[in-house]
């Protein structure tokens, strides 16, 4: 038994959303803590793809007070969670055994690293990034307009509320004079002058980069410390510009082979299902160059061709986008089973969150297969 104390279910879910920010996630996904309070004790965390009752009774016989899923439990509304239900009946065995569930879906898929990274490492793909370029979390900036004595005070404030925040630099601000002018209308009670009369106050410009997660945060602070009745402010969008997140990876093998030995190599390095893995096109081809996508990553194709892989590896393939793409972008591909695909995140988010919890939880990771594909028979 572990001598090591319990660590808060809340620090648990801190750290995996500080690797897999639920903002990250797609509008129709639904991500985070399923299942759990907060306060619970936690010493070990079971990580799974698929959130089913094999699973739970797998977590349960390994101890685990968590169990991190890829897959929602939920991806529609439920009225209810009876135990006539398979769902309801997962969530009654969750918490009967005092079990939290967590999910780390799309937001885990973009994060970098993510789902498809562990998949390309999986596969000795190196010098890997992210299809498509990747991004940045969208930012703004925000101006306002402050007198001098309190610029210090705003600023302080507009940081605390998350803005400023450049690289490893905090509370970064740009600072430039002016001279700002105002008429207080008959309601008006100003800080500076009185109504009916033209003002004219020296204030500094501060200009400060935030996430745009955090504007109303940041607007909430500025509104809170800035001495005017009525603050002066603008919120400009930045344009977006190339980061390490997004669907999808790129990169190359150390040595090139043949589609067909490549195949192979995936199906040898990939967990074992009954879907295993099949290719399209010229098995002689060669493949340096290799897309991935953990999961259903069928619409990356148009990307994995643009920047000239030779092949993309991922699943849910149908038959006439892969036919078109084959022929027209000479594009190879890789159909794996989906949960194939994204096992290999699972041992990987376990080191994470351990190493980010200083080793005082434990993680196991699931050995079931939940691929819903039992039997492949060939004539
Ligand atoms: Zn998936």
């Amino acid at each position: 038994m572990s001598a090591r104390p319990p660590v808060p279910l809340s620090e648990v879910v801190a750290a995996l959303d500080a690797r897999y920010p639920p903002s990250w996630a797609e509008d129709w996904d639904a991500v985070g803590l399923v299942v759990g309070d907060p306060s619970t004790a936690v010493r070990r965390v079971h990580f799974a793809v698929d959130p089913v009752a094999a699973v739970v009774a797998e977590a349960v016989s390994a101890g685990a007070d968590v169990v991190v899923t890829h897959h929602p439990l939920f991806l529609r509304p439920v009225h209810g969670v009876p135990a006539t239900t398979a769902k309801g009946r997962l969530v009654h065995e969750l918490i009967g055994h005092g079990v939290a569930l967590y999910v780390a879906h799309t937001n885990a898929d973009v994060a970098n690293p993510g789902v498809s990274d562990a998949l390309a490492a999986a596969l000795g793909v190196i010098a890997v990034r992210p299809l498509g370029g990747g991004v940045q979390d969208p930012l703004d900036k925000i101006v306002t307009f402050v007198p001098h004595a309190d610029t210090g005070r705003v600023v302080d404030s507009l940081a605390a509320a998350g803005a400023g925040q450049i690289g490893d630099y905090s509370r970064c601000a740009w600072m430039s004079e002016g001279t700002g002018t105002f008429l207080p209308g008959d309601g008006a009670t100003p800080v500076i002058g009185r109504a009916g009369r033209v003002e004219v106050v020296p204030e500094t410009r501060v200009e400060m980069v935030l996430p745009r997660s955090r504007r109303s945060a940041v607007l909430a602070a500025l509104r809170a410390t800035h001495p005017y009745e009525e603050p002066a402010y603008d919120v400009l969008m930045l344009a977006p510009l190339p980061g390490p997140r997004g669907l999808g990876r790129v990169g190359e093998l150390s040595d090139p082979m043949t589609l067909r030995e490549f195949t192979a190599a995936a199906a040898a390095a990939l967990p074992r299902t009954a879907w295993g893995v099949r290719a399209a096109g010229d098995p002689a081809r060669p493949v340096r160059r290799v897309a991935v996508c953990g999961g259903a990553g069928a619409d990356l194709a148009g990307e994995a061709a643009a920047a000239d892989a030779d092949v993309l590896l991922t699943a849910d393939l149908r038959h006439h986008p892969v036919l078109d793409a084959v022929t027209e972008w000479d594009l190879a591909f890789i159909d794996a089973a989906h949960w194939a695909t994204e096992w290999p995140w699972l041992p990987a988010a376990a080191r994470q969150l351990t190493s980010d919890l200083a080793d005082t939880v434990t993680a196991t990771v699931s050995t079931i297969l939940t691929d819903p594909w039992t039997v492949s028979e060939r004539p």
